[in-house]
């Protein structure tokens, strides 16, 4: 029998030949990310980290992008004991405040590469298999604790296969594929599973293969994954990365417990609505609904691809006046890319307000909290209750273009309507 690419990068990682969904085993990743959480977990383990240090210097990815910059004193000093830790233990990849967000910062710097094992502090961490890698979620206690021995363990998970088959229509984006998904399978439907990818994925590129990957927490997946082609190859390459890494794929006759088939043609754009990722409609059933507040960007869907097509919609035009859309891209080198391409001027034009590269206002911790009884349209990951900073505020996620549409009407909008 065959190995997936979850058995084989588990065996490989853990020195075992054969691996069986459901085994445990114990596991050294190649990095650990953790985010401005890095201020609680190092607190957990003080008297440690004084006696023993760190594993090793490399392994950590500490990436301050959560709330960025300092909101208040209280994070301002967590940032502060972060750059301290960094300095007393000579951690080698350390991102400070502006750099991005932690999924992207690690991708587009090359520390997620095909056929590694990376583990994050932080669910979305998921999102590196849009290149190859094994990655996956892990809490804050088992950071610590690989933070100092370097090791974890992993329950080896059953493996998915999702067929994407045919092409997808003009207007609809990967963004309404992986709703879709949720939507049909829900948001534990392959809970603890690897999920892979195949059928006619060349059209997407490594920006919606990550957009794709980064959801996979949101149907439950341990890992989501797509394997190294051409598109991948030449996306390294354009971030200066030859060929130092061993891609993974399954085997043939490999064993997954569910295999799902997608027409791809069939897709229309969707929006998840409130208050489950799971409760996906087509746009053209919730296209009455006013929204006050718009949001183009976040791990999901904060990349130069994703900006372009908003300001295809948005060029020469004015957003709607009840309407405030935020720009968020999802890192430094996206944002100077997108200034360099007049994409984010078309934005700003339009009535965008531009915010630091980061988590901004995903988390609802600042910049765009939402009041009682307002709407946000917005390309992030997450719309439960409270997620925007407001119990009382409604949040619907879609895609770059279906928000960007929106904001031009002021009402959930389909972007062939404008496009
Ligand atoms: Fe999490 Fe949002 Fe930041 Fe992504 S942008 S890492 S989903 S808070």
């Amino acid at each position: 029998m065959g190995m997936t690419f979850a058995e084989k990068i588990l065996a490989k990682y853990s020195n075992t030949k054969e691996l069986s969904p459901g085994e445990i085993v114990t596991v050294h990743p190649d990095h650990l990310l953790t985010h401005d959480n890095t201020a609680a977990i190092i607190r957990k383990i003080e008297p440690e980290l004084k006696k023993y240090g760190v594993y090793s210097k490399s392994l950590s990815v500490i990436v301050l992008d959560h709330v960025v910059p300092a909101a208040s004193e209280k994070t301002a000093l967590n940032h502060k004991l972060v750059r301290e830790f960094v300095k007393e233990y000579g951690i080698v990849n350390f991102f400070d405040v502006g750099v991005g967000v932690c999924h992207q910062v690690v991708v587009e710097m090359g520390l997620a590469l095909p056929g590694k094992l990376l583990l994050g502090s932080d669910s979305h961490t998921c999102s590196y298999g849009a290149v190859g890698a094994f990655s996956s979620g892990i809490d804050r206690t088992e950071a610590a604790s690989l933070l100092l021995t370097g090791e974890t363990w992993l329950k080896v998970p059953d493996s998915v296969k999702m067929m994407l088959n045919g092409k997808l229509s003009k207007g609809v984006f990967a963004k309404d594929v992986v709703l879709h998904i949720i939507g049909d399978v829900s948001a534990s439907g392959v809970n603890y599973c690897s999920v892979e990818y195949h059928g006619d994925v060349e059209q997407f590129s490594v920006d919606d293969r990550f957009t794709i990957c980064n959801m996979g927490v949101e149907m439950g997946a341990k890992n989501s994954v797509f394997f190294v082609d051409n598109i991948t190859k030449k996306y390294l390459v354009s971030i200066g990365v030859s060929s130092s890494y061993d891609a993974v794929y399954s085997d043939e006759d490999a064993f997954y417990s569910r295999e799902l088939e997608y027409n791809l043609s069939d897709i229309v754009p969707v929006v998840a609505c409130p208050h489950t990722v799971d409760n996906v409609k087509p746009v053209s059933e919730v296209a009455d609904v006013d929204i006050q507040q718009c949001l183009i960007g976040t791990c999901t869907n904060g990349r130069l691809s994703d900006f372009k097509v908003a300001a295809e919609i948005l060029k020469g035009k004015k957003v709607h006046p009840d309407v405030r859309l935020l720009i968020l891209p999802a890192s430094r080198r996206i944002y100077e890319d997108a200034l360099k391409k007049g994409v984010i001027e078309t934005l700003i034009k339009a009535g965008g307000i531009v915010l630091p590269p980061g988590c901004g206002p995903c988390l609802g911790a600042h910049q765009g909290v939402l009041a009682p009884g307002e709407r946000c349209l917005s390309t992030a990951n997450r719309n439960f209750k409270g997620r925007m900073g407001c119990k009382e505020a409604e949040i619907y996620l879609a895609s770059p273009a279906t928000v960007a549409a929106s904001a031009l009407t002021g009402r959930i909008t389909d972007p062939r309507e404008v496009m």
